[in-house]
């Protein structure tokens, strides 16, 4: 909040446009916020980096490249059921466009986890793009997307990963993963709302083509024709968000010095504190029953609607999310209509989960 307030006080001014010290000021706080953004992910520069509204209009970005340049009639693209609708939508918009279709791997409903043996025979010459979320956020499962991004090398089929889950609570190695896209938001590693980025590999930004037109992507306009920027610029039309770019970087500073492994080992143990609680009110189920889980707990009643659960939990001042999470097809496939989501991160306490399960115990007697 800080940075964002500093940015509007004292470098309030349009990026890469003007002459002007403010101009000056404003662009280099937004590099230097591209710049940091590639570092926190192991990019191998801030070229391969485009700030976006977040990860929807990071996927939006690539479906509709892959829907012009890349896709034809028969082709397929891979998704998996623990996707936000987020990288659901864009692909169908895809398909009606250029006739290709979505396959999708499947889970195991009780342990949470992508039925991996479905893998090599779904990744098949019509592929033409692997696209999976590293973390649900609706059932918490970490897929194990290094091995995926290799199997589907090998075939030399491309991977986008959503990362909109995984980055506040994973560390986030883009070259060592070795994929083709990297979706997040910032909203969801303490940034601003309204600001994330796509990560993508120099071919690819070189050959899609631009998302959108406007001012800031073209080096020549005439009537008839345009001449684009070269990646990233090419892809950020229009006056882009800046004070949300610098507090992106803030957040991502913020969260690097806390130290991302420090994290992970945290919320791995109150995520199993909280389950093992969870396990002992006989009512209540936990959705997944895998280990590979980040500290996203998703459960159910056996006879209480999430979204009374969430209500009774308000009065107490405890925010949980109910409802599908933006998942429709997983809920499908769970045969449920909503969940209740506990989603725990590093300055959350013990004590904040036995208030959680008291809260948990007393909607139960409300409603017996
Ligand atoms: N993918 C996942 C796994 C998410 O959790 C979210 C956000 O909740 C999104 C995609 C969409 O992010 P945004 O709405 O910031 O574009």
């Amino acid at each position: 909040i800080d940075a964002i307030n500093s940015y509007y006080k004292t470098a309030n001014a349009n990026v890469h446009r003007g002459v002007h010290y403010l101009s000056e000021k404003a662009t280099n706080a937004y590099e230097a916020a591209r710049q940091t953004v590639a570092d926190f992910i192991h990019a191998e520069n801030k070229s391969s980096i485009v700030f976006t509204r977040g990860t929807t209009e990071a996927i939006n970005l690539v479906a509709n490249g892959f829907a012009k340049k890349v896709l034809q009639a028969g082709d397929e693209i891979l998704l998996t059921e623990l996707e936000h609708h987020s990288n659901i939508v864009p692909w169908q918009l895809a398909c009606e466009q250029s006739g290709a279709k979505i396959k999708v791997i499947p889970i195991n409903t009780d342990t949470g986890e992508l039925e991996l043996t479905h893998l090599d025979s779904l990744l098949t010459p019509k592929t033409k793009l692997l696209s999976i979320n590293y973390i649900s956020n609706a059932i918490g499962t970490i897929n194990p997307i290094k091995h995926i991004i290799s199997a589907a090398r090998t075939k030399n089929i491309p991977v986008l990963i959503d990362g909109a889950q995984a980055m506040p609570h994973t560390s986030v190695d883009v070259l060592d993963l070795d994929c083709d896209f990297f979706a997040f938001s910032g909203h969801k590693c303490f940034g601003p709302t309204g600001i994330g980025a796509l990560y993508a590999k120099k071919h690819w930004l070189d050959a899609l083509p631009p998302y959108q037109g406007g001012g800031e992507m073209i080096t020549q306009v005439s009537f008839e024709t345009a001449q684009y920027h070269q990646a990233p610029y090419k892809f950020e039309a229009g006056t882009p968000n800046i004070a949300g770019a610098i507090g992106l970087a803030t957040a991502l500073n913020y969260l690097q010095q806390l130290d991302i492994k420090k994290i992970e080992t945290y919320e791995s143990s109150l995520r199993n504190y909280a389950e093992d609680q969870l396990k002992t009110l006989s009512n209540y189920k936990i959705i997944g029953s895998t280990k590979n889980k980040a500290s996203v707990i998703s459960f159910l009643h056996a006879y209480i609607h999430p979204h009374d659960i969430g209500t009774i939990l308000d009065t107490e001042n405890i925010a949980i999310r109910a409802g599908h999470h933006c998942a429709m097809p997983l809920m499908n496939k769970l045969q449920v209509p909503a969940t209740v989501r506990a989603s725990l991160c590093f300055y959350n306490t013990e004590e904040e989960i036995d208030q959680l399960i008291n809260g948990l115990k007393q909607a139960e007697e409300i409603f017996s």
